[in-house]
């Protein structure tokens, strides 16, 4: 294990999340030496180091206390949340900000040809997803019996593959959907990146370089209203 007295934040190895937060550390003064393959990368003004990991694993490394802080798509967190919930797991977090970017909405889609008039046509069918524990609960809340099939990747094409009636994934701007013969009909979900914290004691120094990050965090989301 690294130095304790280090704060540690995990960030997005590389993806939709990377650049962004990256970005806004740089902006609010933290220098890193960044290295692509390496896990770890360090300030060379501060006491803080980076975490490189998958998205995937940022809110355990958080609900585990591994890191204090991380930024990660609230959709990711929220799945997260659930899994562990059901597993017995600890599952607590503290949001400190929500970002401004990362934002995109988890859908359902369906074929182009499907007679789709509510979310109850889906009753008795299979519909693949990332996002299991978001798209049962939300079938619950809805009350349709509807099975969700897990799917790491290639959701999209889940239907033609003959794997699933529908599919329940995120979306931007639609293009990936038209391009497989899909249209969204519902949103179950809405997203955008945020900074969380692990919960729990934190030694006193630590707390002080994080409450004094959060609002240089701020200044900088201010400065670009
Ligand atoms: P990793 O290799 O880290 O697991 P990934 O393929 O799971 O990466 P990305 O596609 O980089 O993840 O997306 C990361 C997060 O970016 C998503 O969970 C979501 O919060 C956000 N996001 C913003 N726009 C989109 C979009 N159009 N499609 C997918 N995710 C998006
Ligand atoms: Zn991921």
């Amino acid at each position: 294990m690294s130095d304790s007295r280090r704060l540690r934040i995990a960030v997005q190895k590389s993806g939709r999340l990377s650049k962004d937060s990256i970005e806004l550390l740089n902006a609010i003064g933290i220098k890193l030496n960044i290295r692509d393959r390496l896990l770890i990368a360090h300030s060379t003004n501060e006491d803080i180091d980076l975490l490189r990991v998958r998205d995937d694993d940022i809110p355990g490394l958080v609900m585990d206390g591994v890191v204090d802080m991380g930024f990660i798509g609230e959709n990711e967190l929220e799945e997260k949340m659930l899994e562990r919930a059901a597993a017995g797991k600890p599952a607590d977090y503290e949001v400190l900000r929500r970002m401004d970017y990362g934002g995109c909405r988890l859908s359902i889609a369906v074929p182009n040809e499907m007679d789709y008039a509510n979310i109850e046509t889906l009753q008795g069918k299979k519909v693949a997803t990332t996002y299991p524990f978001l798209l049962e609960r939300y079938f619950k809340e809805q009350n349709v019996n509807a099975q969700a099939v897990m799917l790491t990747g290639s959701v999209e094409v889940a239907p033609r593959a003959g794997v699933a009636d529908a599919i329940c994934d995120l979306v931007s701007t639609g293009a990936t959907l038209e391009a497989n013969g899909l249209v969204e009909k519902d949103v179950i979900f809405r997203s955008k990146a945020v900074l969380i914290k692990r919960t729990g004691e934190m030694p006193a120094a630590k707390r002080e370089l994080l409450e004094r990050l959060v609002p240089r965090i701020d200044g900088v989301m201010q400065a670009k209203e």
